[in-house]
């Protein structure tokens, strides 16, 4: 039989409610045809108290215990959804991730899949059963202890279903109807896409676009699935929400297609370092064994000396990280600068920072691009701190309180509303 994967997210399994509107959907496929591998996250909330709880009663806490607990908010879902399809009459049951077995790696909190054996769930679909109930954002390490898969992790674990049973797509539900051209709760000015690239969508969620996992956007381009995102709330249909696709499935490419944004940034400078080879390297060597996720990075030119006390030629250089790192980066620097591997005079953090960024495939052929962004952030009165750029996208670091200004400044000045 056709397999479909769907995927119900937090507030789409609020309550029971809730749990009962997703379980029609999925009655809907299986009438149509379709054996259902139906993904589950924790109820909207869940997942937040879980760690909450675990942060209360240990600060430093062992990641594989974390694990265990915060996996558990999935557990409920998916026993739940089992029970509800059984009272529609569906035969379907549960599964936790060690039972499938989901093999991931030991990485507690950010695993990553190593294999998903199929076994397990076929011999239960050929035995009748029509519906697999699992479990998302969790798997089982090499040791035998429960891991996940980072924050968002179901949609990751949506599409390695797919791909493992080779699904005819891997449908998302959320709590909107698509893919827009920024984040909806922003603007009301934002476009819902017909269809987006892989590559789009990935830069799209790894800047901050919550909407899907990013590690679940390379999974569906590595491995070709019919990544869909709609709506649990409305009535769908095979040509509902978004599909994310290759590239030549699009007809008409903007020059840019999206506008994302994080809050959850930070910058740290370096203030007055010496200007010589391998400078960089040992300020970053450090921050890298501490496992921070470096992001921009800026260097000024040097200034030959700056003062009696700096002869020879000194810059700064300022690096942006995830804001829930910046404890870890601080001690890293000041632990390298202890031991003499580094000098600098003053570490400046600013927490009060966000990221925003303009992605499009169609950036490759066009300049111009960055030139009308800093423009419509000029107009606005937007200061510019950090600035980074890759192939198909724009990058730029501002003060947090401007975040809703920018975002809008430039969802404008593309014309995304027309899209
Ligand atoms: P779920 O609990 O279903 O996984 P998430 O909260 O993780 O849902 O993701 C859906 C949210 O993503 C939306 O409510 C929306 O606010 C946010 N979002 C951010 N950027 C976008 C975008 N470009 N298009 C659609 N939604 C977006
Ligand atoms: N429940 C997990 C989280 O909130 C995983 C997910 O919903 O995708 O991050
Ligand atoms: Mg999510």
């Amino acid at each position: 039989m056709p397999l479909l994967v769907m995927k119900f997210g937090g507030t789409s399994v609020a309550d029971l409610a809730r749990i009962k509107n997703a379980a029609q959907k999925v009655k809907k496929e299986v009438e149509r045809g379709y054996d259902v591998i139906v993904i589950v996250s924790a109820m909207s909330g869940k997942t937040n108290e879980l760690v909450g709880w675990v942060e209360q009663t240990s600060p430093m806490f062992d990641a594989r215990e974390y694990d265990a607990v915060v996996a558990s908010g999935e557990n409920i879902t998916a026993g739940l959804m089992a029970l509800t399809l059984q009272e529609m009459d569906i035969p379907a049951r549960s599964w936790q991730g060690w039972q499938v077995p989901i093999n991931t790696t030991s990485a507690h909190s950010a695993a990553r899949f190593v294999d998903i054996p199929r076994g397990n769930l076929d011999a239960k679909f050929a035995e009748g059963f029509r519906v697999a109930v699992v479990a998302g954002f969790q798997g089982v390490s090499p040791e035998g202890r429960i891991t996940t898969l980072g924050r968002g992790g179901s949609d990751t674990t949506a599409v390695a279903f797919a791909a493992a049973f080779d699904a005819e797509r891997c449908d998302i539900y959320t709590d909107v109807d698509g893919i827009y051209t920024t984040d909806p709760r922003i603007t009301s000015r934002a476009k819902k896409l017909d269809r987006i690239a892989f590559e789009e969508m990935l830069e799209l969620a790894s800047l901050g676009a919550k909407v899907l996992q990013t590690r679940s956007v390379e999974l569906a381009m590595r491995y070709n699935v019919r990544l869909r995102v709609l709506s649990s709330f409305e009535d769908t249909d095979e040509n509902s929400g978004t599909l994310v696709c290759a590239e030549d499935e699009i007809m008409e490419s903007k020059v840019v297609s999206g506008v994302a944004h994080s809050r959850e940034e930070a910058k740290i400078t370096l203030f007055t370092i010496e200007d010589r080879p391998g400078v960089a390297s040992a300020i970053f060597g450090p921050l890298a064994d501490a496992g921070i996720n470096v992001d921009m990075i800026v260097q000024n030119i040097s200034e030959k000396d700056y003062d009696e006390a700096h002869p020879g030629a000194v810059t700064d250089m300022t690096f942006s990280c995830p804001i829930n790192q910046v404890a870890r980066a601080k001690k890293a620097l000041e632990d390298a600068k202890a031991a003499d591997l580094i000098r600098y005079d003053e570490l400046i953090i600013d927490e009060d920072v966000a990221k925003v960024s303009v992605v499009g495939i169609g950036m490759r052929s066009h300049a111009g691009v960055a030139a009308k962004m800093f423009r419509a952030l000029s107009a606005e009165g937007v200061n510019i701190k950090v600035i980074g750029t890759s192939e198909i996208k724009i990058s730029v670091l501002i003060d947090r309180k401007y975040t809703e200004l920018a975002v809008q400044a430039l969802h404008d000045a593309f014309e995304l509303d027309k899209a």
